[in-house]
C-alpha cells in the first residue's frame, strides 16, 4: 500500500481482509486502466474496463521469523504441553512478524502468537504457528531442527485476516548464520572472547566499536558521559529516534543488532580524575583500549593507566573540521607513549583537541581559527575504519591469523590521513592526488616513525634522565611514590 489518501488506504484493507477471508467485502480491488494501478472501490461500483482482483492474484507473502534458539529452549515444554506462547514485533503493517527475542528495538505493534506442536489453536485472536514433521535439508531457513534431529516446517494459521494473507515462516540460527559469515575472513573463535575497552563514543569512536562487533569482537566495555543530540545524528551511527539517550546505551543497542551474543557492559561516566580507579578497573581487563575522546587531559590520563596495565591503546582523532586525522598506537615500553608524542610533536598532538567542542572555547580568545564542528561523517570514517584495522590487529597479534600478513604494514607508532589540503596547515601546498606518486598527497595513510622520550615521566626513566641531567645519583633520590 504506497497510496497516501487515508480513505483508500482503509479500502484496500478491508478489500485486502475481504480477499484473505475468501468473503465480499464493503470493497473490493480492481485494476484501473486509466490510472494503471490497483485501486479499492466499493463494492459493486461501476468501473469501465477494470479488472476484477481475486484472492488467488492478491495472495502477499509475508514473513514470519522464529528464533531456532528459542525454540530449542523451549523443546521440553513444547512436547510436553503442545503450545508456547510468544509474541512479535509487527513491521510494515504486519508483512513482517519478528520474534521479540530476536528485537534489539521493538516495534510499535506487538502481536501475540502461540506456537503449537501436535495440538490444535486454543485462541482465535492469536496468531497460531502449526509446526509440521518435513524431510527437508537443515541447510533450508524454512526448516528447523528440533533438538532430537527431526525437522519441522512451519505453518502460520491465524483467525485473524490482517495484513498478509500468506506467511512464509523462517526460522533464524543467528549465532552460526553470523558466524558463518564472518569465519572464512576472520578467525571468529579468537575474536569471541576478545575485550575492547572503548572510551568516548562520539561519531568515530562508535563507529569503531561498530566494526569490531561486525567482526565478531565479543566482549565491550563501553565509556561516555555524553547523550546523543539533534546535531550528532548527521554524524553518528545513532539515529533520530535515539536522541536523548546516554551514547554508551545507543552503541550498546547498535552492538546488539550486529552481533546479539556481544557481552556488553556500560559506564556513563567521564574519563576523568574523579573516575581514575574505576576506569583503571577496566583497562586491566581490556586486550585492547580505544579512545575517541577529543581533549588532551583525558588522553593522558588513559595513557597513564593504559602503560601502568601493560595495555596496548590506540588514540584517534580527527582535525578541526575533519581536514584530516590520525591515529597514534601505543604498545607500552615497545613503543613511544602519548605522554612522548605530546613532548615530542607538539603541534600535530594539539591539532586533534581543536576539533573538539570543549577545547574551542578555551582558545575563543586566541588568533587560531575556532572550529567546533568535528567534519562530516563521510570525513571521520576513513580514520575510525582504520583505527578498527589497527584494533583487529592487535587483538589477533598471538595466533596465527592471515591479518598478521600486514604486521610489515602497520609497523609505525603514528598515521596521518588527509582529507583535504586545508589552507593555513602545513599541509596546505600538498601536490594534487592525481599528480603525485611519491609525494605526501591526500587520501593515502602514513605510517611516521618517532622515538620514545627517555625521560618520558609515564614510559620512560624519568628519574634517571633527570638525575643523568643533574649529574646526580637516581639511588639518592626521594622515590615519586613516597610523595615527598
Ligand atoms: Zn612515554
Amino acid at each position: 500500500m504506497t497510496t497516501s489518501d487515508p480513505n483508500q488506504r482503509q479500502l484496500i484493507r478491508e478489500a485486502m481482509q475481504a480477499i484473505a477471508t475468501r468473503k465480499p467485502g464493503r470493497s473490493k480491488l480492481v485494476y484501473d486502466k486509466t490510472k494503471r494501478t490497483i485501486v479499492a472501490v466499493a463494492e459493486g461500483a461501476q468501473i469501465a474496463q477494470a479488472l476484477n482482483i481475486t484472492a488467488d492474484d492478491a495472495d502477499m507473502f509475508g514473513v514470519l521469523t522464529l528464533s531456532s534458539e528459542w525454540i530449542q529452549e523451549q523443546w521440553p515444554a513444547l512436547t510436553r504441553d503442545g503450545v508456547v506462547p510468544l509474541s512479535f514485533s509487527s513491521w510494515d503493517d504486519g508483512d513482517a512478524l519478528t520474534q521479540s527475542e530476536l528485537c534489539v528495538h521493538a516495534s510499535a505493534s506487538v502481536v501475540y502468537g502461540e506456537l503449537l506442536l501436535d495440538a490444535q489453536p486454543t485462541q482465535p485472536q492469536l496468531v497460531a504457528i502449526i509446526l509440521e514433521k518435513t524431510d527437508g535439508t537443515t541447510s533450508d531457513q524454512g526448516v528447523f531442527v528440533s533438538p532430537d534431529g527431526a525437522t519441522y516446517r512451519g505453518r502460520v494459521q491465524s483467525a485473524q485476516p490482517q495484513g498478509a494473507s500468506k506467511t512464509d515462516v523462517v526460522f533464524a540460527d543467528v549465532e552460526p548464520q553470523l558466524a558463518l559469515r564472518r569465519s572464512s575472513i576472520l578467525e571468529t573463535t579468537i575474536l569471541k572472547n576478545k575485550t575492547a575497552l572503548c572510551v568516548g563514543l562520539g561519531t568515530g569512536g562508535a563507529h569503531v566499536a561498530l566494526e569490531l562487533a561486525k567482526c565478531g569482537v565479543g566482549r565491550f566495555l563501553l565509556v561516555d558521559c555524553d547523550r546523543l543530540s539533534v546535531g550528532n545524528v548527521v554524524r553518528h551511527p545513532g539515529g533520530i529516534s535515539q536522541v536523548g539517550r546516554a551514547k554508551v546505551n545507543v552503541v550498546r543497542d547498535l552492538i546488539m543488532e550486529k552481533n546479539p551474543k556481544a557481552h556488553v557492559e556500560v559506564r556513563a561516566i567521564a574519563l576523568d580524575q574523579d573516575n581514575r580507579d574505576a576506569i583503571a578497573n577496566l583497562v586491566v581487563v581490556a586486550d585492547i583500549v580505544i579512545c575517541g575522546t577529543d581533549n588532551r587531559q583525558s588522553k593522558l590520563l588513559l595513557n597513564e593507566l593504559c602503560v601502568a596495565a601493560n595495555a596496548p591503546a590506540l588514540y584517534g582523532g580527527a582535525f578541526r573540521r575533519a581536514y584530516g586525522g590520525q591515529i597514534l598506537r601505543v604498545r607500552p615500553k615497545h613503543s613511544p607513549c602519548h605522554q612522548c608524542f605530546v613532548a615530542t610533536m607538539p603541534d600535530e598532538a594539539s591539532d586533534v583537541e581543536v576539533s573538539s567542542e570543549t577545547d574551542a572555547g578555551e582558545i575563543a580568545y586566541s588568533d587560531r581559527p575556532v572550529a567546533v564542528e568535528p567534519g562530516l561523517s563521510l570525513d571521520v570514517l576513513p580514520i575510525a575504519n582504520m583505527l578498527a584495522k589497527l584494533a583487529l590487529l592487535e587483538l589477533v597479534a598471538d595466533s596465527s591469523s592471515t591479518l598478521n600478513t600486514l604486521r610489515g604494514d602497520f609497523d609505525a607508532p603514528w598515521y596521518l590521513w588527509l582529507n583535504r589540503p586545508e589552507p593555513g596547515t602545513q599541509y596546505a601546498d600538498w601536490p594534487p592526488l592525481s599528480e603525485s606518486s611519491d609525494e605526501m598527497t591526500i587520501h593515502r595513510w602514513y605510517g611516521i616513525y618517532f622515538d620514545r622520550d627517555d625521560a618520558c615521566p609515564v614510559c620512560g626513566d624519568f628519574v634517571g634522565s633527570l638525575a643523568a641531567h643533574y649529574g646526580l645519583d637516581p639511588a639518592q633520590l626521594p622515590s615519586l611514590e613516597d610523595g615527598e
